[in-house]
């Protein structure tokens, strides 16, 4: 089957920044502007003799930078990371002309507190979200960020987000690591995700009624912290959640 290429444009790979062997940004400059809403995502692709294999990324940037940027993890033997991997700057790979997907922030409900839960690549949307309202000026929305990682390196916008953290009143990041014996220098928060989501969602007031909360990255997290959301009393229209893949046993 040849794919069809004309909703791609060939980008270059401006930079990129390896934090551990399997987990790696880029950032391209496509030579059109791609339009998209902070929480979208972009299709990418590497051309393999005339097929494109491609994936869906979330953008990390913000629609106000005129580069775009992704966060990729290593799915070691797969379809397309491997091959996404191999890419050094100088390089091209393809990207859609359109972004795509309805992850966004909750503009709607009136709700101005905003509570995002993270694994790993899963930071991607809120920082093209939170870097969107840093640069635009807002201050109508309070945000927290939860990110998980099993080490403190791969906590990919740790310096940024800690940055935004110590000049915001309206900014809250809070970074967790579950293997903190392989991470001795390790002073911040420890557990997966979804065991300290609760302490921090009741530390901070952050109730139903005024909030509402994201989940993004990995199947299993999401699936225990909307249960966990949902016995604190949060309903279906506070909770929105982008999963990243299927896993085997379920897809079987
Ligand atoms: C809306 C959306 C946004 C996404 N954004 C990102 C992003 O910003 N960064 C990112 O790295 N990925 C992201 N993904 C996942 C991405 O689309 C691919 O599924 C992933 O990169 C694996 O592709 P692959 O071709 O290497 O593996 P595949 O050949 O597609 O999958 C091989 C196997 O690995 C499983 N798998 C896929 N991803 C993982 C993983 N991370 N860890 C463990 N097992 C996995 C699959 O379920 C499958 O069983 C996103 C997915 C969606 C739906």
């Amino acid at each position: 089957m040849v794919s069809n290429y004309d909703n791609f444009l060939p980008v270059e790979i401006v930079s990129r920044r390896d934090l551990a062997p399997d987990l790696w940004t880029i950032r391209v400059h496509p030579s059109e502007p791609l339009r998209f809403k902070p929480g979208q995502y972009a299709t990418l692709g590497v051309r393999e003799g005339v097929e494109l294999i491609e994936r869906p990324y979330s953008i990390v940037s913000s629609p106000l930078e005129d580069e775009v940027e992704f966060f990729f993890e290593l799915v070691p033997g797969s379809g397309l990371t491997p091959k996404l991997h191999r890419k050094k700057v100088g390089e091209t790979l393809w990207m859609s002309r359109e972004a795509g997907g309805l992850f966004a922030l909750d503009e709607e409900s009136g709700r101005k507190r905003h509570f995002f839960a993270a694994t790993v690549t899963g930071i991607a949307p809120f920082i093209s979200m939170v870097r969107s309202l840093a640069l635009e000026g807002r201050r109508d929305h309070s945000l927290w960020v939860l990110h998980g990682a099993s080490r403190s390196w791969e906590l990919a916008y740790c310096d940024e987000l800690e940055k935004l953290t110590s000049r915001s009143e309206w900014f809250r990041y809070i970074p967790t690591i579950s293997r903190p014996h392989e991470d001795s220098t390790w002073k911040g928060e420890v557990g997966r995700v979804e065991d300290v989501l609760r302490k921090h969602l009741d530390a901070n007031g952050l109730d139903p009624a005024t909030t509402t909360a994201y989940l993004c990255g990995h199947p299993e997290m999401i699936a225990t912290s909307r249960r966990i959301l949902e016995r604190g009393g949060f309903r279906n229209d506070a909770i929105r959640q982008e999963v990243y893949w299927v896993p085997d046993e379920e897809s079987e």
